[in-house]
């Protein structure tokens, strides 16, 4: 934005120069400039700088402010604070527009009015829904409760009881909104708020819909089918259209967003689109290696090849036995087998003789411990 230019030489008057002076300037100028008498691309421009200009020097506090700090003394207020001190009815008294001729002020400077006027869509709703991590993996049809407010079948959502009937609101004529108008000759500078009488309706209803209670919505339960894509994640929002509550007089409906939360799977561990299993193997498996039977997410198995020699915390790749990526066609992740040699708690004289020669064939020396000293640890540790 360019530089202001000063509030006095806006309106081509002296710094001394009293409220009557100023209110003149103004209203020759503000009749020149009105955006509906001047085509002029700059001409909205030139009326609200005038306008901005005179709101500030036709009020003894401003202006002083304004003699004092200049433009930053206006700083704490809007243009809009600015604009309501203008009383425009008698600034343009005895200029013949009239209704028609100019449109609203306050449309023109694109606040207040009735545009804000609430359009009656319903309501959206939420809800969570958990799913297990072998739904979430196949994508699954899910029938959940929803509890809305839909059209009262009764008063098929007029608000009045069946048979009885409902009258124009005499106070705003049907139209739901009474204006607050103040006629100036640069056209109508209107308030719009919903008529206190029929609360905005535009009918007033004789008889209330009992079942209703004369909202023309009723709260109800209703069972509906979902359709969840594999690959879902705890936190993925779902949109299903027109499941929230219904409009009023004919507004759309809201939509219902369902929020998924994914259980924690007891043998599976996820991260996007890959699974970790943890895999229990021998020292013997480890040793020697072995082929061992994985779970796999769809229930069946999958066969893992452990290698001779593997080390306890190795980590295995089964390829595509993870989830779908969401919206990602059929590519699916990988499930990663972690092992973990389990050294066995309890072992026979007969398993321990073959290990102590086991040692002996690799060359280990095993120091024995004698039978009674672990007794005494446990002991100390109390159990
Ligand atoms: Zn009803
Ligand atoms: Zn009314």
């Amino acid at each position: 934005m360019a530089d202001k230019r000063d509030y006095y030489e806006v309106l081509g008057v002296d710094k001394n120069a009293d409220k009557k002076t100023i209110k003149k300037a103004y209203r020759k100028l503000a009749m020149k400039y009105h955006p509906d008498k001047n085509s002029a691309a700059d001409a909205e421009e030139k009326f609200k700088e005038l306008s901005e200009a005179y709101g500030v020097l036709s009020d003894d506090d401003k202006r002083q402010r304004y003699d004092t700090y200049g433009h930053a003394g206006m700083d704490g207020f809007s243009q809009e604070d600015i604009f309501n001190n203008i009383n425009f009815e008698d600034i343009f008294s005895g200029f013949g527009g009239g209704q028609g001729g100019f449109g609203s002020i306050f449309d023109l400077f694109g606040f207040g009015g009735g545009s804000s006027r609430n359009s009656g869509r319903g309501q959206d709703l939420e809800q969570v829904i958990d799913l297990t991590l072998e739904e979430v993996s196949t994508g699954v049809s899910k029938k959940i409760d929803v509890r809305h407010k839909k059209t009262c079948p009764t008063c098929n959502g007029s608000k009045a009881e069946p048979g009885s009937s409902s009258k124009t609101c005499s106070n705003c004529n049907g139209a739901g909104q009474v204006r607050q108008v103040q006629n100036t000759p640069l056209g109508q500078f209107a308030t719009v708020s919903p008529c206190p009488q029929c609360n905005g309706e535009g009918q007033i209803i004789e008889k209330p819909c009992t079942d209703c209670r004369g909202k023309g919505l009723k709260s109800t339960v209703n069972t509906i089918s979902i359709n969840i894509p594999a690959g879902v994640e705890t936190g993925s929002r779902l949109r299903v259209s027109g499941e929230g509550d219904d409009g009023i007089n004919g507004a759309p409906s809201g939509d219902l967003y369902v929020t998924i939360n994914v259980l924690k799977h007891d043998l599976f561990r996820r991260e996007g689109q890959h699974l970790y299993y943890e895999l229990p193997i021998s020292y013997v498996q480890a040793c020697l290696g072995d082929k061992v039977d994985v779970p796999t997410i769809d229930g069946k198995t999958a066969t893992l090849s452990i290698p001779a020699g593997t080390q306890s915390g190795s980590t295995f790749k089964l390829k595509g036995e993870g989830i779908q990526r969401i919206n990602w066609g059929k590519d699916k992740g990988n499930l990663y087998v972690k092992v973990h040699v389990v050294v066995p708690k309890k072992l026979s004289d007969k398993q321990k003789e073959i290990l102590k020669d086991f040692a002996d064939e690799s060359g280990e020396e095993i120091s024995h411990v004698k039978h009674g000293f672990f007794d005494k640890v446990k002991e100390s540790f109390g159990n």
